[in-house]
């Protein structure tokens, strides 16, 4: 049921992706890169659970020590998000496999200096390195200019972005490239990913439900996207995002390799009834910039809490950062990003305040009733 994908193949090292290789499945480290020993343990139970590919989070100069430690101690194809700081490309390349840099954050630095500048910058430290690129685009993150030009029409910015970076790739000659466009919403990868592949065919795609959540919910969300853009030759390699304790990481390779397996063989699970109808929730899969490791108990309380509203259509999104947090939590109807000590909430973009871990939850279901309530007036 997985049709031979017309795609080029890229080399990110010995992994090959696209074309005819198989649908290479990869992860991501969630804890904090300078430490050591925890990233190395993370990385080996990843490669345990068979990653293709891992990656792993820089943010600072301490990350970056790390991270040429750990290529001494890992033969593991690894991967590192440049996230604001492009940059970081100078100081990574000569460490991983490949880099990833998000179209929508390359005007946090030097503002004067033009994009297609910043992107030939990058393209030059990953050839000088051997490495790989992924273009990484995503709906929480729009570029300015695509903001501007496209309005609220969000999937029309983002593939457009997408499609306008790799032809700067093409015209500078950089071959091993690979796209991905994610949102939270598998609705919205779906529409995203088909429009790209329309438009370029030739380009390996790594597909993503970004924000998933935790199982079952995630797993479903990611299975639906998947499941429609596999069965239609759509993806070359995937990232299942799920928001795990570290130790039960390996088990979003377990769950990618089976949806593939389960697509091959025709085996597609039927969406429960009204999936998009009830409360949903949306969580982060956590990485190594998590500021205080009860998000994720938060975030399956959360879940536990707001069961009683499950029949209503609400979206409650728990971020476990203040790097994507805010953002992320815009477009949700209640939203959580966590600080070191302390939570805070919003309703829509407007901010309702910060609130320590042991208090946030009644306020929450304040607001639960409060939108339910107001709904019901309506
Ligand atoms: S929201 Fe923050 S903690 Fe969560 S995955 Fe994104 S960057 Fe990491």
């Amino acid at each position: 049921m997985i049709p031979p994908r017309k795609t080029r193949t890229i080399r990110i090292r010995s992994l090959r992706v696209g074309g005819d290789a198989p649908i290479a499945v990869q992860s991501m480290a969630a804890t904090r890169t300078r430490d050591l020993a925890a990233t190395l343990r993370q990385i080996r139970i990843l490669e345990a659970a068979g990653a293709d590919l891992i990656r792993i989070a820089v943010d600072s100069r301490e990350d970056v020590a790390a991270l040429a430690q750990l290529r001494s101690q890992t033969n593991a194809v690894l991967s590192v998000d440049l996230q604001e700081s492009y940059k970081l490309a100078e100081q990574v390349a000569p460490h991983v496999d490949k880099i990833r840099y998000n179209p929508g954050h390359l005007h946090h630095h030097e503002r004067q200096r033009s994009v297609r500048d910043k992107v030939a910058w990058i393209a030059d430290q990953a050839a000088r390195h051997g490495c790989a690129i992924r273009i990484g685009v995503n709906a929480g993150s729009i570029a300015p200019e695509y903001q501007e030009r496209f309005g609220e029409d969000h999937v029309s910015a983002i593939v457009q972005s997408a499609v306008d970076h790799c032809e700067i790739m093409d015209a500078l000659g950089f071959r091993d490239y690979c796209v991905s466009i994610k949102d939270s919403d598998p609705r919205l990868v779906i529409d995203a990913n088909m429009r790209f592949a329309a438009q370029r065919p030739d380009v390996p795609i790594h597909l993503g439900v970004t924000e998933a959540g935790m199982p079952p919910e995630g797993i479903i969300k990611t299975r639906i996207a998947f499941e429609q853009l596999l069965s239609r030759g759509i993806g070359d390699t995937l990232r299942v995002s799920l928001t795990l304790p570290f130790d039960d990481k390996g088990k979003e390779i377990e769950v990618g390799r089976e949806l593939i397996r389960d697509i091959e063989a025709g085996r597609f699970r039927s969406v429960p009834p009204n999936f998009f109808d009830g409360l949903n929730i949306i969580a982060c899969p956590s990485c190594s910039r998590v500021e205080n490791e009860k998000f994720i108990e938060l975030a399956e309380e959360v879940k536990k809490m707001t069961a009683y509203a499950k029949e209503h259509k609400l979206t409650i999104a728990v971020m476990g950062c203040r790097v994507n947090g805010p953002g992320e939590t815009d477009d949700a109807d209640l939203g959580l990003w966590c600080g070191p000590t302390t939570v805070n909430l919003k309703k829509g973009p407007q901010e309702l305040g910060a609130f320590a871990y042991d208090a946030i939850l009644p306020r929450l279901r304040e607001e639960l009733d409060a939108l339910i309530e107001a709904r019901g007036r309506r």
